[in-house]
């Protein structure tokens, strides 16, 4: 099998991604671009992913075109390629509709973080509204989420990135933990974000534990 180590990684992911119930049916899907090629894996297009081998994952150019796997890849890619072509620090991007970040994107309001963790992955803006699949969609998502970490698609779910697949993956993660404390405390009333010279020192710590 041709690019046996992504296809294996995005696998896990989806897999992972659908026990811990961030994707549903077929929704959401997962893109890693590999180490030295300019190739990328992708979920494929309506395909259940439960049953899915790795020799199933679709392969693409940075372009998203199809050039390997028995089925056509996600109606999704423009979206992944895009992010992946415009960001050289990004190797995996993860897109899903957890309920409470499909909840959150509704409002124009970014996500603000509760928690030390949920620090890291801040700003996380609102896409508008629009047609999934397009490149106007693919396009909208590059500029919202510049050099970010995740985003919210009005209408329609999540979606993050990050230098590896665990990373993009923990993105997305803490965007629904983020989504769903703020959704719970706005409930009851009591919502008290982290206060922001805290996010941007979190930020600091983070950096700088990566740089070593
Ligand atoms: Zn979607």
């Amino acid at each position: 099998m041709k690019y046996e180590k992504i296809r294996k990684q995005v696998l896990e992911a989806i897999l992972e991604a659908v026990d811990s119930g961030l994707i549903k049916g077929t929704s959401g899907n997962i893109a890693l671009k590999d180490d030295e090629e300019d190739v990328i894996a992708i979920t494929p297009s309506g395909i259940a992913y439960k049953t899915m081998k790795a020799e199933d994952i679709a392969i693409v150019d940075m372009n998203g075109k199809w050039l390997d796997g028995p089925y056509k890849p996600s109606s999704e890619a423009p979206m992944h390629t895009a992010v992946i072509r415009a960001r050289k620090d990004v190797k995996a991007t993860v897109h899903t509709h957890g309920m409470f970040a499909t909840i959150m994107a509704m409002g124009d309001e970014e996500l603000q973080p509760t928690t030390p963790p949920q620090s890291e992955f801040v700003p996380v803006k609102v896409v508008p509204f629009t047609m999934p699949g397009s490149k106007d969609l693919a396009q909208i998502v590059v500029d919202t989420l510049g050099d970010g970490r995740a985003v919210l698609l009005k209408n329609h779910g999540m979606f993050c990135c990050g230098k590896d697949i665990k990373a993009a993956m923990a993105a997305t993660v803490y965007t629904e933990e983020m989504a769903t404390t703020a959704y719970y405390a706005k409930l009851l009333g009591t919502f008290n974000p982290m206060p922001e010279e805290a996010i941007l020192k979190m930020k600091e710590l983070i950096a700088a534990d990566q740089a070593v």
